[in-house]
């Protein structure tokens, strides 16, 4: 392998994103992002990745690029059948395809990106970074469901977690932030983007995460609900008339902060609540109510719980959130200070006082570093 350079590619269902790190320098010579694939002048996964090639050719930076040593691709899901980033060959390209059912609307995009990429340059390397493979040790007591266990297997229904990447890279460096090895330090993740999720990391290794067989398990999001009883399901079918294409989409797209108050963004609903709007408090109150349900689920877990991360777009910004999420836990020995809580920053920083037992730090995601990174170690092993 000659090149430093990766370049990591996260097709989306609408979009692909696309960032060309150099791993030898840090930099980030191209980012970008082809957005509304199927609705305009893009017509589809294959006209967006061109776009892309075409994009990074004019910098001259194109896929031919001699520093290019490999792709790294975002895979939703890995199933049980991917617990590492893959080096991409055919059988790895079906394998992925075999995982469609559990993931149909994110795993088809992630194989056309995968087979346009291939198709552009055959001959180099390219990986697979599933968004599963960091809750893969997630022991059987956490990942199994309590139903009957011939049909949970045949249909694969499980605890599989997503966000994966994200939880593995904050974790990491939240070790980093407190000087300690990952393997000493059990971390509490608190991913807050329009998706949410959150992770028990004991040691380096996850533990519990709170997303499930599919990304609408656990926390409220910005437009999912999260935790739900599922005979609710049961009753808005049999007595509400919905069908399962209904109570899909009504889950999925129409719950979450944006069917509780009308708005998904929690910028929008700060300024809301600034107002006296009590619809956004209600659905701010019911964010945070669950937001603290996992951190004690979490800590049980753990036993002992030495950090609590925040990352992700609402993880990273809203000091209310935070200030919400961790106000009164003295008797876990968590204790925010509120001007570092307060203190806007792009960096990776403390937020708890000095007396605190458990640190708790704002930590900037990054997947495409991760990406880049496991992608690279793979390559030039
Ligand atoms: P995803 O990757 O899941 O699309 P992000 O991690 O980018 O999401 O997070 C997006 C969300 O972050 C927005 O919907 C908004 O709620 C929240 N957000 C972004 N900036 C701020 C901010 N300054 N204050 C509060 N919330 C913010």
């Amino acid at each position: 392998m000659n090149g430093s350079r990766v370049l990591v590619l996260n097709s989306g269902s609408s979009s692909v994103k696309y960032q060309l790190l150099d791993m030898a320098d840090g930099s980030r010579p191209a980012f970008g992002i082809v957005e509304r694939i199927g609705e305009g002048p893009v017509a589809d996964h294959a006209a967006a990745l061109k776009q892309v090639a075409d994009e990074l050719a004019a910098q001259g930076l194109g896929l031919d690029s001699p520093e290019l040593a490999a792709v790294g691709h975002r895979v939703v899901h890995g199933g049980t059948r991917f617990t590492e980033p893959a080096l991409i060959t055919d059988e790895v390209v079906e394998e992925i395809e075999k995982l469609i059912p559990l993931a149909p609307l994110h795993n088809p995009a992630n194989v056309t990106g995968i087979k346009v990429a291939r198709a552009l340059r055959p001959d180099l390397p390219q990986v697979a970074v599933f968004d599963t493979a960091f809750h893969s040790t997630i022991p059987e007591a956490a990942a199994r469901y309590a139903i009957d266990v011939a049909t949970a297997d045949r249909w694969g229904v499980r605890r599989y977690g997503f966000h994966g990447t994200s939880h593995a890279y904050v974790s990491r460096a939240t070790a980093a932030l407190l000087g300690k090895d990952p393997a000493e330090v059990n971390t509490i993740v608190l991913h807050l983007g329009n998706g949410a999720s959150t992770s028990a990391v004991r040691g380096g290794v996850c533990v519990e995460t709170s997303m499930g067989l599919t990304p609408l398990e656990g926390l409220v999001m910005g437009t999912r609900s999260g935790d739900i009883d599922p005979a609710a399901i049961f009753h808005l079918s049999r007595v509400g008339g919905m069908s399962t294409e209904e109570i899909d989409t009504l889950l999925n797209k129409r719950s979450g902060l944006a069917g509780l108050c009308g708005d998904n963004d929690m910028r929008e609903i700060g300024r809301r609540m600034g107002e006296g709007d009590q619809a956004a408090q209600l659905a701010f109150d019911i964010y945070i109510h669950r937001l603290r349900k996992y951190v004690g689920a979490y800590t049980a877990v753990l036993g002992r719980v030495d950090a609590i991360a925040f990352t992700a777009g609402v993880g990273e910004n809203s000091a209310a959130v935070r200030e919400a999420a961790m106000r009164d836990l003295t008797a876990f020995g968590i204790e925010v200070d509120g001007v570092r809580n307060a203190l806007r920053s792009a960096t990776t920083r403390l937020i708890s006082t000095e007396s605190s037992r458990v640190a708790v730090a704002v930590v900037p995601t990054d997947e495409e570093l991760e990406i880049a990174g496991r992608t690279f170690d793979l390559v030039s092993a």
